[in-house]
């Protein structure tokens, strides 16, 4: 399950394709929480598992709060000197801290290095279900602290969950925002911005102009008067958790009238929102609403229906077009209908299961089936057997844009343009609907004949509830936001970022966060955009775009701001492209692939037959809605 591109700088870069990752999505809220479970433990012990977590690149970003429950739950282990605690190649779920022994690591039979004291060991698999990148034994008898990846998740996305719901209340509370929806309030939630005083501290002073609003999350203030004609200050009253001052400051210019002054010995935490910012996101959510009509909904229906009476025995396989995740996608043709062709993508029940990828594919089935949008790979009908589950779509015979750009090393600025303006059509598409699409990269891009580009691959994507957010690991490695790794909650922001990866990797012939292992990578992209060093064959507009795309903060990536998506086509960068003439086709693309016929399969690479022959018959029934 080798994911990443390794490119070692002495020969010619291997492009290998890249796999998605994901992790299974959480059970049940509750029944998870009900399993997470606080095991006793040391002062001494608490203090080295978190010295330990902050000691690593990875889990030094989680909140602290987060930190303090992951030791909470961390349960004892014992390993005899010699024995083995991670082995290369198994599929592991667990992550150990080291609080006494020495161990060493080693990779394919060669020794790495020895490692003792306060340790993370194996923290990729708190992601997802990963393959053990290197092997770990004990030398001396090894005192370890373990946590399971389920109960890492829960903790993240309960403590995100609670977060918001606090912050909704207080929300709530205020006259000003009464009348908002519950998605309205989430948004504003999660664009507050925690801000820290100490004691004495003027939060905010009487007769200056402000334009922020506050909301008391912890500790108390002192409100007070300048009695006038003296330097006296009259105590007014005393404010706490919950309470809130400032709110006109976000209808308009606010005079402040009164003195806010921190009055706890610990300090006082406020969340902050300044007018602009909230009028932003009100405005932008204005327009996010309704800005569509599902006639297309309707239409694709039509579409689907005249495959209704097709069968899995109709279909004629011509050759295969790729490999995914899950199976082959074939080229084929309807018995009898010579004029066009389609993809049938096969996927093998036993290893969906496995995977525990079920919803995942349900949700596929469902967006792309009632996607109606020219830069969306249309699946027409769905079938299934004792093996496999099968999707008909449209074929494009272009190829994917992964091969033109592994051919070709990078594309230019325009080239790279007009792909990026294709995929900023189908976001526009699916964000206006609350679809997360998740898996952007250049394997997922296909040509048609003409040379347009269509996202395909669905298998990450999902719709979210209005306002709401979303927690399982989704995404390839380079590709993915930082709030992903982390286990924030992430929604349709995560996607912007990828296209500002993409930007870079279609101008650069790789993506700008690139390590030999995913965790690398991981760590690469938690340190942020500007970490990054441009080429100089990236021109100023395209980093001023990737730059704004790739923001740490999903809040203030562009596309996710007052004027949404149109933000993206406005920016200099695509200064005179002609948007119209992409979306009526009529924009010449700047590569026109060879396709002779529709069965013409040149534009793809060869693939060998399955080596592990067929799956074994899964007849659970859990595809009934298949
Ligand atoms: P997937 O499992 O959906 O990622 O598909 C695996 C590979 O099969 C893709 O990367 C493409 O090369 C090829 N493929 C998938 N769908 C189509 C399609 N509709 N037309 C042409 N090739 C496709």
């Amino acid at each position: 399950m080798e994911s990443t591109r390794v490119f070692p700088s002495t020969t010619e870069p291997k492009r290998i394709k890249r796999q998605g990752y994901s992790a299974e999505p959480l059970i049940d809220l509750v029944e998870a929480e009900d399993k997470l479970m606080k095991i006793p433990k040391s002062a001494k012990s608490r203090e080295i598992i978190k010295s330990a977590i902050l000691d690593n690149d990875f889990m030094k970003n989680l909140d602290i709060t987060q930190i303090r429950e992951i030791v909470d739950c961390m349960y004892p282990v014992k390993y005899a000197a010699k024995s083995l605690i991670i082995k290369e190649g198994d599929v592991g779920s667990i992550v150990y801290v080291m609080e006494e022994g020495r161990v060493e690591v080693s990779r394919e039979g060669k020794y790495l290095s020895t490692l003792s004291g306060a340790k993370v060991l194996g923290e990729l698999a708190i992601l997802y279900n990963c393959q053990r990148t290197a092997t770990i034994t004990a030398i001396s008898e090894c005192k370890l602290w373990a946590i399971e990846r389920q109960c890492f998740q829960t903790i993240m996305m309960r403590t995100g969950l609670i977060r918001q719901a606090e912050y909704t209340d207080f929300l709530k509370s205020v006259p000003i925002f009464k009348n908002l929806q519950e998605d309205t309030l989430i948004k504003i939630s999660d664009i507050l911005e925690e801000t820290h005083y100490q004691e004495g501290d003027y939060i905010v002073r009487q007769g200056a102009r402000g334009d922020t609003f506050f909301i008391i999350s912890k500790g108390q203030v002192r409100v007070t008067i300048k009695l006038p004609n003296t330097q006296e200050e009259k105590f007014i009253r005393t404010l706490t958790k919950g309470d809130f001052f400032g709110e006109k400051a976000l209808q308009g210019d606010d005079l402040r009238t009164a003195n806010i002054i921190c009055d706890s010995p610990d300090g006082v935490t406020c969340l902050v929102i300044d007018r602009e910012t909230f009028n932003q996101l009100i405005s932008n959510l204005d327009e996010i609403k309704h800005r569509y009509d599902d006639e297309g909904t309707l239409e694709r229906r039509k579409i689907n229906e005249e495959f209704r009476e097709v069968n899995l025995t109709d279909l004629r396989v011509i050759a295969t077009l790729g490999v995914g995740g899950f199976g082959r996608v074939e080229l084929v043709q309807i018995n009898g209908d010579g004029n066009r062709s389609f993809a049938l993508k096969q996927m093998k029940k036993a290893q969906i299961v496995e995977t525990r990828q079920q919803q995942h594919i349900m949700s596929e089935k469902e967006i792309m089936g009632e996607a109606n949008c020219q830069f969306i790979v249309k699946l027409f009908k769905t079938f299934k057997d004792k093996k496999y589950l099968y999707m008909l779509m449209e074929s494009c015979l272009g190829g994917e844009l992964w091969t033109i750009l592994r051919d070709k090393g990078n594309f230019d600025d325009s080239t790279t343009r007009f792909y990026t303006a294709c995929v900023v059509e189908a976001f526009d598409y699916l964000h206006s609907r609350n679809i997360i699409y998740r898996d952007l990269k250049p394997e997922n891009l296909l040509l048609d004949e003409k040379g347009y580009v269509k996202l395909v691959d669905f298998g990450f994507a999902k719709k979210l509830q209005s306002g709401r957010k979303t927690w399982t690991f989704c995404g390839t490695p380079e590709y993915v936001a930082p709030e992903v790794i982390l286990n924030r909650g992430h929604d349709i922001s995560a996607d912007y970022w990828s296209l500002g990866v993409l930007m870079f990797e279609l101008l650069t012939g790789t993506p700008p966060f690139t390590g030999s292992d995913p965790m690398r990578t991981y760590n690469i992209i938690l340190k942020g955009i500007d970490a990054i060093e441009f080429p100089r064959n990236i021109t100023s507009n395209a980093r001023n775009l990737i730059k704004k795309l790739c923001r740490d903060n999903p809040a203030e990536r562009l596309g996710y701001q007052r004027g949404g998506i149109s933000e993206i086509q406005k920016h200099k960068w695509f200064d005179g492209f002609y948007w119209w003439g992409l979306q009526n086709r009529t924009l010449e693309p700047p590569i026109k692939p060879t396709v002779k016929s529709v069965t013409d399969t040149t534009n793809f690479d060869d693939y060998p037959p399955d080596p592990e022959g067929p799956p074994p018959d899964d007849i659970t029934g859990w595809d009934k809605d298949f």
